[in-house]
């Protein structure tokens, strides 16, 4: 079940849900029969006082040099030691005659009512550290401390109503993994806090206190704002490799050179990220890249859990497309099936998946729908370099149609006046031989390809690209993959179209030098990848490029062609070294 709330602060987490029990701020009221016990209620109100602000400033000291902690907590203090709010708790005491905690209750929530009215967002998001003041000082005043965050024995996700800032202060990065709350927004003290502690979290969700249970295992994604509550294997698996993403990309930016890759004879090669998530597009500005070559839109169907919606698709691309500006952006339409998203399908168990029903085949079985997502690329297209790539085709009559789906899409924005790029390129990925072998008849339809070597390697080798077993007979640098790569950049120059690499061979440093030397146009890569490889590119001159492209044509073995590249490449790139299983597998 997914749940979308407000993206407070960045990570992803995954870990099982543990429930936070929240008092209310309001106590029952208990009429004072005598002024001296009015006089003892004023007495324990001070006294909560100064307790509450000892813990706070505990608080304030556990958090070191993360100063925005400091900061909020020494707004909490100001609250807490405010001369208006002490003086009308004790004035209600004195004059209503009323116990402690209920003068208490009724001054903040007094307080929370004025900020809560006021236009200014900041302001109302302060009615959340009111709140806390308040509670603490009436969890003093009735003795009931609340549970303790600090103490919990593993690892968790934190699910409440509403967390006070103070409470998230006091949150310990290694036992909350993330935490998830029914209530606030981008702003408040709360989300702040989260985001300087490094916790990712996702607010505003209104009711998911009442949709979750203990032990509950949930997914938090909050770069989108999403939360996955008991997740497929399939959801899990996706959100793993996401992670190790996220994390990675953390540490890449320290050893970036911004710069374009360029041979060591000074060629210029065009390097382009493959993205999965619209937040990467941050992360592969700053690395320099020249673009997009491959935005695998497969995440929006998690996203999308009551069908199609045209202004999910539409926002995103609108928005990535936009930022990479001049950059362009090539959108890969679904790519469902085989070993990618099978939920939702409703598909019968298929005995070869990669073989089935998946990608364009899918999508041109179900026109209605997959138009959603070309309006959207078509609409977004006016807002930048949008280039539109097709996955899996294997027949020109599908090219064909694809072509009048698309040109059906295109009358029908013209008609209602909605503006789109006219001159879009359309592009196709070659992932199967029987592509490689009929692609003169392919390209008068398309502007450029892209070669997908996951899939070609795996379809031209009969090797499910998943399946361990035959793990070892996988490989990117065998001659038939190879031989195919050079026939399809040859065919394409000729009919004048270029050609790209998005496969994962494109990010194997051993594979560089021979890519560049067919001459393909651009090469696209996992963005934690482009340092490497564009040191790469820079220890390679274009001439030792095309002769080790040209000799690996007649090498044997994908071992020997791998042993004559990295022969080449070790005296100027030490650090070359490396794995075996990088060096079968292409990356
Ligand atoms: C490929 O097949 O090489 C490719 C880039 O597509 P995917 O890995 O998404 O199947
Ligand atoms: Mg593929």
């Amino acid at each position: 079940m997914l749940f979308r709330g407000i993206p407070a602060s960045h990570g992803i987490a995954i870990g099982s849900a543990f429930l936070l029990k929240v008092e209310e701020l309001r106590h029952a009221r208990r009429i004072l029969e005598s002024h001296e016990e009015a006089e003892g209620e004023v007495k324990r109100f001070q006294t909560a006082v100064f307790s509450v602000r000892h813990d706070l400033e505990n608080i304030a000291d556990s958090m070191g040099d993360v100063v925005e902690g400091r900061q909020i907590l020494e707004f909490l203090l100001l609250l807490l030691q405010d001369p208006m709010i002490k003086k009308e708790v004790e004035g209600g005491i004195l004059t209503g005659m009323v116990n402690a905690e209920y003068a208490v209750s009724t001054t903040f929530r007094g307080v929370m009512e004025k900020f809560d009215v006021m236009d200014d967002p900041y302001i109302r998001e302060r009615v959340a550290d009111v709140k806390d003041v308040g509670r603490r000082l009436i969890e003093k005043l009735i003795g009931t401390e609340k549970e303790a965050l600090n103490n919990l024995e593993q690892p968790v996700v934190l699910v409440a109503k509403d967390l006070d800032p103070s409470e998230t202060a006091g949150l310990k990065p290694g036992q909350v993994l993330a935490f998830v709350t029914d209530m606030g927004g981008r702003t408040s003290h709360t989300t702040i806090l989260a985001r300087a502690l490094g916790i990712p979290a996702v607010v505003g969700l209104q009711r998911i206190t009442s949709e979750i249970h203990p032990g509950d295992t949930l997914i938090v994604d909050g770069i989108h704002g999403h939360v996955i509550v008991n997740p497929t294997e399939e959801e899990l698996k996706y959100y793993r490799d996401v992670k190790a993403r996220f994390m990675e990309a953390e540490n890449l930016l320290q050893q970036m050179n911004p710069g374009p890759a360029l041979t060591e004879d000074g060629n210029r090669i065009e390097l382009a990220a493959n993205i999965e998530l619209p937040h990467e597009v941050e992360l592969v500005k700053k690395l320099g890249a020249d673009g997009i070559g491959l935005f695998r839109t497969e995440f929006l169907r998690l996203i999308q859990e009551n069908g199609e919606n045209e202004e999910d698709h539409y926002e995103i691309y609108e928005k990535i497309a936009s930022e990479m500006l001049p950059k362009s952006v090539i959108i890969r339409t679904y790519d469902m099936g085989g070993d990618k998203f099978r939920t939702g399908l409703d598909t019968v168990r298929e005995a070869n998946p990669f073989l089935g029903y998946r990608a364009v085949r899918i999508g041109l079985e179900r026109p209605a729908e997959f138009s959603i997502q070309l309006r959207a690329i078509l609409r977004a297209s006016v807002h930048g370099n949008i280039r539109l790539m097709f996955p899996m085709v294997t027949h020109v009559e599908q090219l064909r149609r694809l072509r009048d789906l698309l040109k059906l899409v295109q009358n029908d924005l013209t008609a209602r006046g909605i503006p789109f790029d006219k001159k879009m390129q359309i592009g196709i990925m070659v992932e199967t031989p029987a592509t490689v072998i009929a692609l003169d008849l392919m390209l008068p339809y398309v502007d450029f390809v892209s070669i997908g070597t996951n899939d070609l390697t795996q379809y031209t080798l009969a090797v499910d690209r998943g399946n361990p077993r035959v793990a070892d007979l996988y490989d990117s640098f065998h001659p038939a993959v190879l031989r195919q790569i050079d026939t399809v950049v040859r065919v394409s120059h000729s009919q004048g179209k270029w050609v790209g690499v998005c496969g994962s061979m494109a990010g194997n440093p051993l594979a560089v030098p021979l890519l560049i030397g067919f001459g393909v146009d651009e090469l696209s890569v996992a963005p934690s990848l482009i340092p490497d490889v564009k040191k790469m590119i820079a220890v390679v001159s274009t001439c030792a490029a095309r002769e080790m492209a040209e000799k690996s044509l007649s090498i044997e073995t994908g071992l020997m062609v791998r042993a004559l590249v990295h022969s080449y490449v070790i005296g100027k790139y030490p650090e070359i070294l490396l794995d075996e299983n990088d060096w079968k597998t292409g990356g």
